[in-house]
């Protein structure tokens, strides 16, 4: 076969100041550009495909197996097999419940990895395949802005993954003591750097050093949700979790809590290569700039973005919107400006998407756990509330699955409140008072962050 090839959905901007990048290019190069020269977002040319026996064949498999059938198809022009394998082995040592709530209708759990996020699922694939694709003798410096939670699980993800040091920057004063904590103790080739600064100054140097012509020796590197390393990943769980409890090639309903679209632009490629889906339900939180524009075909982003409890998820112009655009024949910009309308009919009968307000959140936390004994926290619950107004909407549909992207215990006083439970705490947030390690402080100033990035980096092994 071909190697799959990737293109940028700017590839045919006629926008002033942009110069289209219309090359394509493989797997490896578009891991470690993470993005496209002309801003666009990279997108693969064509899709592998599994057929229905493919995928029957995976229930009652470890997720390792579905992770190396889907992972074959995409890397097998540059990961080896035994390598791939060792990989997934490594990235994926976690358990991942599938919880019926009631009749056919299942809540599947991604909390269960290093950070109790779905985020850990992509990003532990992702840091090992950048550790095997880097190039020989060469070493990459990830930088990461951070407000709280993507750094710990790019942190946590890289830990001891060989070749890739990290370096984490955050505000000093914007992040909780949980948060700092949990940035500051990873250790090993991971270090946090507390900028006296807010976060958009961290994420401002971050951006600025990739730019600087005097760090390109550095190999620097980005590892956000927009590099396709963090994309193709999150297609596994949606096939796997469909097989375990699908019969014969029906379909299903997938909801997904969705923020900037990665966890679900996930799904849509799953379907594409092959899942059986009903349909595709995004709800979001108050951010409704995406229903809106489902309903009314005209988009109008959020700026500022609505703050609400599922405070991952407070996006008023998401990221992958551009890859959803583009999969349906449209095109739309970082400004959130449309230049080609996608295929409005054809994105209606596949994808359904409502807003879930803080309010209704809430009331889902505390009804899901009386009717069903379901624990979720603010994200699942406008996942499951999403599922319920399809429901209501649309009547019954047999096979449901809901998407949790973080554990409860992660919100403990929201739950409390609620419930008057504590709800139980997973291994992986255990123990974080007696990690130690300290952050490197930073000044908020470009030159002293790149003298430390010039004494401190190195670019070989
Ligand atoms: C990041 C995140 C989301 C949103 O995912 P997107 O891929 O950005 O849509 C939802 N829930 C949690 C807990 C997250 O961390």
């Amino acid at each position: 076969m071909e190697p799959i090839r990737y293109y940028s959905t700017n590839r045919n901007s006629r926008l002033k100041g942009i110069k289209p990048f219309r090359n394509r290019v493989n797997f490896p190069n578009a891991l470690i550009m993470g993005q496209a020269p002309d801003g666009g977002l990279f997108m693969p040319e064509r899709l592998p495909s599994l057929s229905f026996r493919e995928i029957a064949e995976l229930k009652s498999k470890p997720y390792r197996e579905a992770a190396l059938a889907v992972g074959k198809r995409f890397w097998e022009d540059c990961v080896p097999g035994d390598v791939l394998e060792d990989i997934i082995r490594e990235a994926y040592n976690f358990e991942i419940p599938l919880e019926r709530v009631y009749d056919r209708k299942y809540v599947m759990r991604l909390d269960r990895g290093p950070t109790a996020s779905f985020k850990d699922f992509a990003a532990r694939l992702m840091s090992r395949l950048m550790s095997y694709l880097r190039g020989p003798h060469s070493h990459l410096n990830v930088l990461v802005a951070t407000s709280g939670d993507t750094g710990s699980a790019i942190g946590e993800a890289f830990k001891g993954v060989e070749g890739i040091d990290v370096y984490i920057l955050y505000p000093a004063r914007e992040v909780s003591a949980r948060q700092k904590k949990q940035l500051d103790t990873i250790g090993e080739n991971v270090r946090a750097l507390m900028v006296d600064g807010k976060f958009d100054d961290c994420q401002n140097m971050v951006k600025r050093a990739f730019l600087d012509e005097d760090l390109s020796a550095l190999n620097l590197t980005s590892a956000n949700s927009i590099n396709i390393g963090r994309i193709l990943p999150q297609t596994i769980y949606y096939i796997w979790g469909y097989a375990q409890v699908a019969e014969a090639g029906e379909e299903a309903v997938i909801s997904v809590p969705s923020g900037n679209f990665g966890n679900a632009f996930g799904c849509e490629l799953a379907r594409r290569m092959g899942l059986p889906l009903h349909r595709l339900l995004m709800p979001t939180n108050e951010n409704n700039e995406f229903s809106q524009f489902l309903s009314r075909g005209i988009y109008h982003k959020i700026d500022p973005s609505r703050k609400c409890l599922s405070n991952a998820m407070n996006v008023g112009h998401p990221s992958n919107l551009a890859r959803f655009f583009d999969i349906y024949g449209g095109n739309v910009d970082k400004e959130g400006k449309v230049h080609a309308v996608p295929d409005l009919d054809l994105m209606r009968k596949r994808i359904f998407s409502v807003s879930v307000s803080d309010e209704e959140t809430k009331k889902t936390i505390v009804e899901a756990y009386k009717k069903h004994g379901l624990l979720l926290e603010p994200h699942g619950a406008v996942g499951w509330r999403g599922l319920e107004k399809f429901l209501e909407e649309e009547g019954d549909f047999p096979l449901c699955i809901s998407i949790e992207t973080a554990h409860p215990a992660k919100f403990p006083d929201e739950i409390e409140e609620l419930l008057g439970i504590h709800p139980p705490v997973p291994p992986s947030l255990r123990g974080l008072e007696e990690r130690s390690g300290e952050p490197l402080t930073m000044p908020n100033n470009y030159r002293a962050f790149k003298s430390f990035l010039q004494s401190n980096l190195r670019s070989a092994d």
